[in-house]
Formats: structure tokens, sequence, C-alpha cells
């Protein structure tokens, strides 16, 4: 847990100076301390540390001066004072949940979210009788009607996955203060370049950094970013006995992503839209999902919300399967894989990948149909990606003419 001293820098320069520890050797890139353990000065000393009646490293699976480096220049970017890095993103998410939740407690979640946080808490948080409600990412009187006595905490990500629905953050963080709840914002979509949910009330913010943080699809890890003092300490307390702790070297590529994450974001985005036009004149294109479009139905809230919208398009092609799978099968540069926040751009088929395991009446009701699909938008030249989704669009129109 990382305690960053807030300063008054701009986001561009915390980006690259926050966070920085420099040693013995005045390096002046980040050192990795690649150290499992760490010695005292005397027994004393040791003593003292154990006891927590001083600060300092005992072992790194409490704290390692790489992970922290990587802590400080988060917190600092997401405008919090405490960030906890943990070995993936849902180790993250699993820690604030370890941490906030006991048997009895109640969730409401929105059920537009990443897979595997919708498994964590409908299968192995169910076990513990930690109930969850599920309420339409966009609806604040379904999450309003779902806060029970026992509800303890509000889970969402915005823009959701594929569709890029979004929510109102300030609408949702008050719905959670009338219920004595915290609001947890996975602000893996936006990052704190575009977005820093807990400006607009959030209690937690937790990032899966194998995507955009890292940005070149290297390593696995996460964090929880808070300004709750009594929350870091909590979720720390979960980390430091679980395990779910970062290692030194996934934090070092981290934290060294930081410092691009930003002209990144804004390459992804310029890209992204110029996507999302180009598709929209698409004749075997019906529908495109990207806020940044005038006519997506939120898009008036993304301009207040969010500094630009996005990574990812999603798209929906004339046809059904068949035709959405020829799209994929036609891309020779695209990469076909489900992951996101790469310079590589990827394509996806939800319905029979990402959401293939819930329900064909889930996946209705949550708008993936069988012609979706999602493109996340890499750093390649948007003209390459274009014409390499033009091979099969192009085959689609031709064939309905
Ligand atoms: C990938 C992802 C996660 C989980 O992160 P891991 O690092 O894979 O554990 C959580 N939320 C969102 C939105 C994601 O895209």
């Amino acid at each position: 847990m990382t305690d960053s001293p807030s300063d008054n820098y701009a986001f561009d320069t915390r980006a690259v100076r926050a966070g920085q520890r420099r040693g013995l050797e005045c390096e002046h890139s980040d050192p990795i301390y690649a150290t499992s353990s760490y010695v005292f000065a005397n027994a004393a000393d040791a003593a003292a540390k154990f006891s927590e009646e001083e600060p300092g490293n005992i072992y790194s699976r409490f704290t390692n001066p790489t992970v922290a480096a990587f802590e400080g220049r988060l917190a600092s970017l997401e405008g919090g004072r405490y960030a906890v890095a943990a070995a993936s993103g849902m180790a993250a998410i699993l820690s604030v949940c370890l941490a906030q939740l006991k048997a009895g407690d109640h969730v409401v979640v929105s059920n537009s979210l990443f897979g595997s946080t919708i498994s964590l808490f409908s299968k192995l948080l169910s076990k513990f009788d930690i109930r969850a409600s599920y309420v339409a990412l966009p609806n604040l009187d379904e999450w309003d009607r779902a806060c029970t006595a026992r509800t303890k905490m509000l889970f969402l990500e915005t823009p959701s996955n594929p569709l890029m629905t979004l929510v109102d953050l300030e609408a949702v963080a008050q719905i959670a203060e009338k219920h004595s709840s915290i609001l947890v914002v996975d602000n893996v979509f936006c990052t704190p370049a575009l977005q820093q949910p807990l400006r607009r009330g959030a209690h937690v913010v937790v990032h899966s950094a194998t995507k955009y943080l890292d940005g070149q699809g290297r390593c696995i890890g996460g964090a929880a970013v808070t300004n709750d003092e009594s929350i870091a300490k909590a979720v720390f307390g979960v980390l430091r006995t679980a395990g779910t702790t970062m290692s030194p070297f996934n934090a070092w590529v981290f934290h060294k992503g930081l410092e691009t994450l930003k002209l990144r974001m804004r390459a992804h985005c310029e890209s992204a839209m110029t996507l999302a036009e180009w598709l929209r004149r698409h004749p075997a294109v019906t529908r495109v999902h990207y806020p940044g479009l005038a006519d997506h139905p939120q898009h008036e809230l993304a301009v207040r919300q969010q500094a630009d919208f996005g990574g990812v398009v999603s798209f929906e092609v004339a046809g059904a399967r068949a035709q959405a799978w020829a799209v994929v099968d036609a891309t020779r540069l695209l990469s076909i894989t489900a992951n996101l926040g790469d310079a590589k751009t990827t394509i996806t088929h939800p319905a029979t990948t990402t959401h293939g395991r819930i329900s064909q009446e889930e996946r209705l009701r949550a708008g993936i149909g069988e012609s979706l699909l999602r493109v996340a938008v890499g750093l390649e030249d948007v003209n390459d990606i274009i014409a390499d989704l033009n091979h099969g669009l192009a085959l689609i129109a031709k064939t309905a003419a």
C-alpha cells in the first residue's frame, strides 16, 4: 500500500515523474528490485519493522520498492491517495471484496461486467453467503431499488464491454451514499487518462493493469486505488495475508507503461473514432456502438464524463453468425483474440467467446447478438485496420447486393 503525496504537477508530468524512488546508484530509469526479503541493521531494527513501529520492507509479499513505485504513480494519476497493486485485475477485485464484505452482506452489481467478475460474485463469493443483485448499468432506478439494508457495495464498469454503454458515475455514487455503501468502479476501459472515478464520488477504483496500463500485452497485473485510508489498509491486509501480490518485474513494466499511457490512449481513441465513422458508412454494417458517435444514445454523458471515447468499437454486420465469422476469418492483420488494450488491434465475436458461456437469453438481454463484432483498436495505421476489416465486409456487401 503506497501513500501518494499529492502534488501540483499536471497529469502528463506525474505520469512520467510520480512514484520514482532513486536508489544509491543514482539511476535515471527505475531499477527492478528482484528480492523476496530485506535485511535489517540489527535485531532492534528487525523488531521495530515487524511490530510496525517503524516503516520499512520486510518481505516482498507485503511490500517491494518497485511495486511501491508503480502504486505511487497510479494513485497520483487516479487522483487517489492510496494504491494497492495486485497479481491480476481479478486479484485486485477479489482483495477489495474480501476486505469490504462478510457473510450476510449484499452487493449490487452491473449485469454488464467482465465475465470473471460476474463469476466471482455469482460462483465464488456466493459460497460465503455474500449475495449479489444484478442491474442494468444505465438504469439509475434499478440501482436504487436493488439496494437493501444489507447492501455494502455497488460495483460497475463504465463504459461496459462490448456495447460501450455508460452510466452517470456521480449519480450512482449518490445512490451508494444514500444506502451507506461504497461504489467500486472498474476503470479498465477508460484508464485515468480518460476518466478518474474517484473525482466523481467513487470510493474505490480497480484496474486490470494487463490492458492499457501495460499497453503492449506483456504482463498480468491489477490494482485498487482509493482515498479512504481504512479501505486501503483493509485491502493491503488481505494482500499481505492472502498473497495476491504483484511481482516486481510486472510492476516495473506497468510503471514504465504509465509514462506513455496518455499518448497511447490518444492514439487508440483517434483511430477508434475514425474506424467507427468508416463502419457507420459501410453498407454491410447495420449498427455501430461507439460513444464518440453523435447518435450513440449516451454521447452527451460521454462528452461530460470522459476526456475521450475509448479504444473499443463494436458493430453489427448484416446477417448473423456466418457473416460475422466471415469478417473475422477474412482478416490478415488483426489478431483474433479477446484481449484488449494492446498495441495490436484485436477482433472478437463476443457471442461465441467472451460471452459464450452465458445463456442465449441473458445474451440477448445484454444486447449481444450473433452479428456483433468487437474491435479493440491498436496503434497500427488506421487505414490498414480499415482495409483489413473491409476484406470480409466487402464480401458481405457484395452478396447482399
Ligand atoms: C481483463 C479485465 C479484468 C480482469 O483482469 P485480469 O488482469 O485479467 O485479471 C477485469 N475487468 C475488465 C474490464 C477487464 O477487461
